[in-house]
This record gives C-alpha cells, structure tokens and sequence, in this order.
C-alpha cells in the first residue's frame, strides 16, 4: 500500500468531553488555543503536524449545523471520538451520535478506522473502557477497525499512543 502523503483526521464528540483539549496536544506550541469560531454554535479547529491534518468538530446541539461539517467526512481517513468516562447521563446521547454517524452515507461503506477516547480516566466517576465499550455497543462495528483507550487530556496520558494506532491504520 502506497504511503498516503496527507492524511486527514476527525475529531468528534459531544461538547465538554475533551476535543479542544486532545487536540491542543498534537498542535505546535505557536499554534494552541487559536481556535477558528466561524459561527455560533459550531467550532471547528483545522491544523497539520507532521502530514496529518487534523478537524474538530462538536456534535452536540449540532443538528441545524450538521451539513456545515458533514462535507469534511468524504476526505477524512480516520475518526478520533471523544467521550467524556465521567459523563455517565450523556452516554445515550453519545451512542445516538455514534450511531448517526456510523449511518452517515459517506462513513458507513468504507474501512475508516475510529478510536474512541475514554477521556478523562483520572475523574472518580470515570467508567472504564470496557464498560464504555458496552455501554455504546461497539462490538456491533465490524466493518471498520476501531480502538478503545482511555485517556488523560490534561496530563497527556494515552494520547500519543491512541493516535499512533489510528495512523498506522491508515497508512
Ligand atoms: P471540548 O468541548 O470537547 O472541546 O472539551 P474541552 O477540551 O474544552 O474540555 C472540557 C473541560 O474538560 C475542560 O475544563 C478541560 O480542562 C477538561 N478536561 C479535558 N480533558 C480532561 C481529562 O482528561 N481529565 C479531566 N479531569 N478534565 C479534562
């Protein structure tokens, strides 16, 4: 397989659960927090480190925009969907996103690969990966490759490797 020279990856997940977070990791120093609010109710951050360009988008509150963002799905090589560990009354509105998603025209036929974040593993509350994975069914995906590891956007733990897995899947 050829190496892709660009590789362009989504960053999902409802608001609050760690997106601007997660990727302010993967930003340049000169880059973080210059985040791009076109309208309201709809943000999106686009930036590149290394070939790959990452796109954050929220889903939450998002119906009226989704077409906003919906045409970024096409070019996108893989998903990174962040959940909230410690948002346990949310975790159905997770899985009605996830499931949109998945049945998004431009999503459901093709092998995108998609790791899921099970961010915030320091709160008390967190649920774990594998109560996560239950909760929203994962074991159901199975045409795609898809990860679950949890994270710690604040101090940076599980991110490096959670994305590594995503790129060598594209690549
Ligand atoms: P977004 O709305 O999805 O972009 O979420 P943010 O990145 O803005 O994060 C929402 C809030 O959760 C902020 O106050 C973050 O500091 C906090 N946060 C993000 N990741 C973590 C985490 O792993 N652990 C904890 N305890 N807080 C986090």
């Amino acid at each position: 397989k050829l190496k892709k020279e660009q590789i362009n990856i989504l960053v999902v997940g409802l608001n609050n659960s760690g997106k601007s977070t997660i990727v302010n990791h993967f930003k340049n120093p000169e880059e973080r927090n210059n985040t791009i609010v076109p309208t309201v109710g709809f943000t999106v951050e686009r930036f590149q480190n290394q070939g790959v360009f990452f796109t954050a988008f929220d889903m939450s509150g998002a119906g009226r925009y989704r077409s906003l963002w919906e045409h970024h799905f096409k070019s996108c090589h893989g998903i990174v969907f962040v959940i909230d560990s410690s948002d346990r009354m949310r975790l159905v509105v997770v899985k009605d996103e996830l499931e949109i998603l998945l049945q998004h025209p431009d999503i459901a036929f093709r092998k995108i690969p998609i790791l899921f974040f099970a961010n915030k593993m320091d709160c008390e509350d967190a649920l774990s990966c594998v109560k996560i994975a239950a909760a929203l069914g994962l074991e159901k995906i199975d045409e795609k490759p898809w990860h679950i590891s949890s994270s710690n956007a604040l101090t940076g733990q599980g991110l490096e490797d959670g994305v590594q897995w995503l790129i060598e899947q594209v690549r």
